[in-house]
């Protein structure tokens, strides 16, 4: 018997109803992000990924939905609630990590940088083109020596007269090579934190993007080495209301909180292949499906991504309240990031070796899980915040 095509069965796994709990404007928004990805990125996005290319054109075709800038609201941006918010993360991710990510530098750290801590002239002269995708935004918090402990940023901005003179690298930074604005992070000759919009970066005097090579997960997306060797940038590309970085970790928060959500979807979308899979594949003269041992791990896959599911959706009704705390969104990224890696591993299971080629789509999903598992903080940053607010003690440092 020939070996099955896989084709993606279009009902969603959702055994415990979350359906129910979204309005007719949400499961709209759901349904358009939904088919996008299903009809744009599924089909298209392997060689891409094979090529370590980023898809320009399918992803630019993302401001076909009114999804650039999120909960933003000024200069267009679409003001979605924030299940909406989780379900764009989690249906991209069903369907590419690469696009998930192209989208949540843009619009989550980049764009929601500019629209929650610039000035209204601020706001006024980058998110337009920003909501639009006329402007790509990338956002350079992370460096060569500093990864987990981010306060301790040693790129530095020195005035001079109307002009910062930045100074630093910075290492892994999204969307940068294609970038038309970056939001450089660096401490001013006080030891403040301030973020820096450098804009048309690609014909700045000292500044040089190199892109990094040999990525083995999310690697349609491209992610740069920044180098700053006296960058000048006048003083009012300084965002107005950074104070410290506190200001900072409200929106990696919010970054926490969508990649809590991507994690979920990447775990949903490698249950849902392996299950048609395992329904399709015959061994022994009987689908896979009827063997124990392939239920017990469809049965874990389906629990597993239960559980994440309802995590984010009780954590999005504390948000929605205002009562989203850093431990629980660290707990749901923590969480959801871990057993994403898990659950596609097992997906890869079931498809044999049919599970590690990439026309399969599950190998990208597993090896993209590994990206999820360490940005918006890694495994053991994220557990440490949770045991911080349990106990009292910080025992990150
Ligand atoms: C594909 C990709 C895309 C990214 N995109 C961006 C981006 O657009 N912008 C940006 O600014 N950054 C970006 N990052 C950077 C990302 O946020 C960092 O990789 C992450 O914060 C971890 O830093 P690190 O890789 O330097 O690891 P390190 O901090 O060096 O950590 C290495 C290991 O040590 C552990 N560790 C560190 N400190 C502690 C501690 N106190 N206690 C216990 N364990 C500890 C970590 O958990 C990890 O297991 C990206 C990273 C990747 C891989």
């Amino acid at each position: 018997m020939a070996v099955p095509t896989l084709e993606k069965t279009l009902a969603a796994f959702d055994l415990y109803r979350m359906e129910d709990h979204f309005n007719d404007k949400q499961r709209a928004l759901r349904d358009k992000v939904r088919s996008w990805v299903q009809t744009r990125v599924v089909p298209n996005i392997n060689p891409y990924w094979e090529k370590a290319e980023f898809p320009r054109e399918i992803a630019m075709s993302i401001k076909e939905l009114p999804i650039i800038g999120g909960p933003l609201t000024e200069h267009g941006a679409p003001g979605l609630d924030i299940i909406e918010l989780g379900l764009v993360s989690y249906e991209l991710a069903k369907g590419d990590g690469s696009i998930g990510t192209f989208y949540g530098v843009h619009s989550g750290l980049a764009l929601g940088t500019i629209g929650a801590l610039g000035s209204a002239e601020q706001k006024a002269r980058w998110m337009p083109d920003m909501v639009n995708l006329k402007k790509i935004g990338a956002f350079g918090l992370t460096e060569p020596n500093v990864g987990s402990n981010a306060t301790g940023i040693e790129t530095t901005a020195r005035q001079d007269g109307d002009y910062y003179i930045l100074n630093g690298a910075k290492r892994w930074i999204g969307n940068a090579s294609i970038a038309d604005l970056i939001v450089i992070w660096a401490r001013d000759e006080d030891g403040k934190l301030g973020g820096f919009v450098l804009e048309d970066p690609q014909n700045i005097d000292g500044l040089t993007i190199s892109d990094i090579w040999g990525k083995v997960g999310k690697r349609a997306v491209l992610n740069a080495d920044i180098l700053l060797e006296n960058v000048r940038v006048h003083k009012d590309n300084r965002l107005a209301n950074v104070r410290s970085f506190r200001d900072t970790f409200m929106v990696l928060g919010m970054g926490r909180y969508g990649v809590a959500w991507e994690a979920a979807g990447a775990a949903a979308a490698a249950f849902e292949y392996a299950l048609d899979y395992a329904l399709k594949r015959e061994q022994f003269g009987k689908p896979i499906a009827s063997f124990q041992l392939i239920q017990q791990k469809l049965v874990e896959m389906a629990t597993e991504v239960t559980l994440m599911q309802q995590l984010c959706m009780s954590l999005a009704r504390n948000l929605e309240k205002g009562m989203m705390s850093e431990g629980m969104v660290s707990m749901a990224k923590y969480n959801n990031a871990r057993k994403a890696r898990y659950v596609t591993q097992l997906a890869r299971e079931v498809l044999g070796g049919n599970g590690i080629l990439i026309d399969n789509h599950i190998a990208r999903l597993w090896t993209d899980a590994e990206v999820i598992y360490t940005y918006e903080g890694t495994n053991e940053i994220n557990m440490l915040i949770v045991g911080r607010e349990l106990t009292g003690i910080n025992a990150i440092v």
